[in-house]
């Protein structure tokens, strides 16, 4: 079906976010606790994947920003988990009558390597986005050159869809089961 006028039926969006490392916190990275001697610090709990994520989500749809949304100034937000806010970017997105399509992440940092987690990392970030694992890109670097191994940075590529009606509730092809698939097959 032909996109409505000015309307397109797809939507990109991209984040950026940093954090700097400190010592005697956990490392949250993409929703999950990495293992390493140092976390990154923040007002939340520093998760730069899942901020950068959010603010693709909330770029893609020309919504405010996750500062703008969730201020550091406010104390309700001190120390959050960064799902609430990736939460509330997808579910205004969902309002928006989008879907997401696909996710691709670069992490730029000197240290803990994430090669050994980024399967764990997609898996994760799939399951907060309600989509497969593997339209989730986790790719890393380190900062060579940029003089910023004290810091994490995150940039994230989102692509959006527009979301039919009367086609969102029903599963994809690829996660019928295979009796859902011979029932409608048969149908
Ligand atoms: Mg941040």
């Amino acid at each position: 079906m032909p996109p409505s006028k000015g309307r397109p039926s797809i939507r990109i969006g991209y984040g950026f976010d940093s954090h700097e490392f400190r010592a005697g916190i956990p490392l949250k990275i993409g929703g999950i606790t990495l293992p390493h001697d140092r976390g990154l610090g923040g007002h939340s709990d520093g998760d730069v994947l899942l901020h950068a994520i959010t603010d693709a989500l909330l770029g893609a749809i020309a919504a405010p920003d996750i500062g703008a949304l969730f201020p550091p100034s406010n104390p309700k937000w001190k120390g959050a988990d960064s799902v609430v806010f990736l939460r509330e970017a997808l579910q205004r997105v969902k309002k928006a009558g989008f879907g997401v399509g696909n996710v691709d992440a670069s992490l730029v940092l000197a240290a803990p390597k994430i090669g050994p987690h980024s399967a764990a990392l997609r898996v994760r970030v799939a399951e907060l986005l309600g989509i497969d694992a593997d339209c989730v890109g986790v790719k890393a670097k380190t900062p060579e050159g940029l003089n910023l191994d004290n810091t994490a940075i995150a940039h994230v590529v989102v692509l959006l869809e527009k979301v039919s009606p009367g086609k969102s509730k029903r599963k994809p092809l690829r996660n019928r089961t295979k009796s859902e698939k011979r029932r409608r097959a048969a149908s």
